[in-house]
């Protein structure tokens, strides 16, 4: 069930999936950026954590608080482009989230909001090679799926799983938006960071729908 209990382990579990892949996605950022993203991601995931863990932070009667808290959590926290834009995402998320549970079409929306704030915010089209990548076929996948089931699990799966080819699909890609921009053709070969954040992400989501 997508309630309050699984958005918090959903934040829990993108928090360890994202420690556990630091060192790679850094590793990409270093390849075709800056060589941070793993850091900033990580330093951000872990204050959630810590806020979440702390009872006395913000009521959490909804999914929408829990990812409210999420949101300006990463903003504070995490520098550079990502924490804008996962702050975006997820603000953008929560407001359509106000709800002790969520159905698939809440997930839809959830997915619809977090695309819409990112795009919002760093005005990449899909193809640039930057999260959108990983975001909109999510996105698109779960509103396919949600359209002929109910089922909250299916349709985050289709979800990650389309994030995850997103994600796969940017590497022979030449980057026209972010840092990895100013490598021109040299950003073929390398995954974008953020669109395999968000794949690891949006995989903790299922993950989490499992207790
Ligand atoms: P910075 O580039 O400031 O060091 P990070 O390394 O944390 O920030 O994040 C880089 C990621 O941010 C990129 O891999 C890309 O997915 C994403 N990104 C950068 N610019 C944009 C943008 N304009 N729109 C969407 N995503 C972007
Ligand atoms: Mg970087
Ligand atoms: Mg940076």
């Amino acid at each position: 069930m997508l309630d309050v209990d699984w958005a918090e382990r959903w934040m829990h579990t993108a928090a360890a999936d994202v420690a556990a892949a630091r060192d790679d996605l850094t590793e990409l950022d270093r390849l075709i950026g800056d060589g941070d993203h793993g850091v900033n991601l990580d330093r951000g995931l872990r204050a959630v954590a810590e806020r979440l863990g702390d009872p006395a932070i913000a009521p959490r009667e909804t999914v929408g608080q829990v990812l409210r808290l999420a949101a300006t959590t990463l903003m504070s926290t995490v520098g550079g482009a990502a924490g804008p834009l996962y702050g975006t995402a997820l603000l953008r998320a929560s407001k359509v989230t106000d709800r002790a549970v969520l159905d698939a079409s809440g997930v839809v929306a959830l997915l619809d909001a977090a695309l819409e704030g990112i795009v919002a915010r760093g005005k990449a089209a899909s193809g640039e090679k930057t999260m959108v990548d990983a975001w909109q076929p999510a996105a698109e996948a779960a509103e396919r799926v949600a359209g002929t089931t109910d089922d909250v699990g299916d349709t985050w799966r289709a979800a990650a799983d389309a994030a995850e080819a997103g994600a796969r699909a940017t590497i022979p890609w030449v980057a026209t938006k972010g840092r990895a921009s100013y490598l021109g053709e040299r950003s073929a070969g390398t995954e974008d960071p953020g669109a395999r954040s968000t794949a690891i992400v949006l995989a903790a989501a299922v993950r989490a729908l499992q207790g």
